[in-house]
């Protein structure tokens, strides 16, 4: 079913049609982010020939060594998580020892390391759209789920969630295969207020979490589309600009694939779930089920030692990777964009 969203066709042009790897879904002739460094051990005052990362990098070699049981048993010692593939348990103990041999080198230098210029929040979206089978073409999806998932990077526990569904204005009569797949009927969205009133919701519930005000914060979606396409198109339709505060944000499956270091295959939200040991909790295709396994996947991440990093952005209509500077620069304060003129 995953498999399905990649192969979505944009009437709007801003999207490609994808082979379902995440960084086809960038516009022809557009770069490709740099390979996020997440094993380059970062320290804010030291360069690359300290002592620390000869040790970090000998740790690492004894780490690519081990069978699957050693580390599984390494990891238990340690009383780190055990689940997963290979992989996954390879980057958390190269992480673990990473960070241990950093803080202690950072302390004996008196450093007191990088954490508060990280996002205080990450909120997850995963917007549901109308569909057909197949989607056509000229099909033009209009959003009919609107659920968020806050993530507070400090606690590692989800700070709150978010759920309104939407009218659909354009076509409102739902497709069975649509109502099939999302769960979602023809009575909650005739019920549901439009596209609009509902991102007015989401900024209220956004600023009352003092995002971008007191904390810092950023987005994060499972592939490119929930913003590029689903929220392009639907700002387009409604007749609004788009959002500033959600022109960044973080591709987990781009970020996954970088930090565990999976070869070149299709990334989607059951293999990251799968890969990583866990079962999917919910409903497959509902937006908030889905927003939460997602912030699953973020928070193993962010235990694995994962600084997930704004890596991709919309400017000008067209899907980019986001530029080296914006990294960790958290979303501006949620505002309402205005009507397109
Ligand atoms: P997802 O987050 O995977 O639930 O997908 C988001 C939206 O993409 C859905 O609400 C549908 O509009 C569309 N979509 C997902 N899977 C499919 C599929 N198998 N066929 C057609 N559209 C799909
Ligand atoms: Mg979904």
């Amino acid at each position: 079913m995953d498999d399905h969203k990649e192969n979505i066709h944009s009437a709007d042009g801003n999207v490609n049609v994808s082979n379902g790897d995440d960084d086809n879904k960038l516009k022809p002739g557009s770069t490709i982010c740099p390979k996020e460094k997440e094993d380059a051990p970062r320290a804010s005052n030291s360069d690359f020939s300290h002592a620390v990362y000869k040790e970090i990098s000998l740790a690492n070699g004894q780490i690519n060594r081990m069978s699957k049981e050693e580390l599984r048993l390494k990891l238990s010692q340690l009383k780190l998580d055990t689940r997963g593939v290979k992989d996954v348990m390879k980057k958390r103990l190269k992480s673990h020892y990473k960070k241990q041999k950093l803080t202690s080198s950072a302390a004996a230098a008196g450093d007191a390391g990088q954490a508060d210029a990280y996002y205080d929040y990450i909120c997850v979206v995963d917007f549901e759209a109308t569909c057909e089978e197949d989607n056509p073409p000229d099909f033009v999806h209009e959003i009919i789920e609107f659920p968020m998932v806050l993530i507070n990077t400090r606690t590692l526990e989800i700070a709150g969630t978010f759920q309104e569904y939407v009218k659909p204005e354009l076509c409102s009569k739902l497709s069975d295969f649509c109502v099939q797949l999302t769960g979602i009927t023809q009575e909650t969205v005739n019920a549901a207020q439009p596209f609009p009133l509902v991102l007015k919701q989401a900024v209220k519930w956004l600023e009352e979490k003092e995002l971008g005000t007191r904390y810092k914060y950023t987005f994060l979606t499972d592939g490119a589309w929930d913003m590029s396409k689903f929220l392009n198109i639907q700002c387009r339709l409604s007749q609004i600009r788009y959002p500033q505060f959600a022109r960044r944000w973080i591709n987990i499956r781009k970020a996954y694939r970088n930090f565990y270091k999976v070869p070149h295959i299709q990334i989607k939200l059951s293999t990251m779930l799968a890969k990583l040991g866990l079962q999917y909790e919910g409903r497959p295709h509902s937006g908030l089920d889905d927003s939460r396994n997602i912030a699953r996947v973020a928070l193993r991440m962010l235990r694995d030692g994962c600084r997930l990093r704004v890596n991709e952005h919309l400017h000008a209509g067209q899907l980019l990777p986001a530029p080296a500077w914006a990294a960790e620069e958290g979303a501006p304060p949620p505002r309402w964009p205005g009507n397109r003129r």
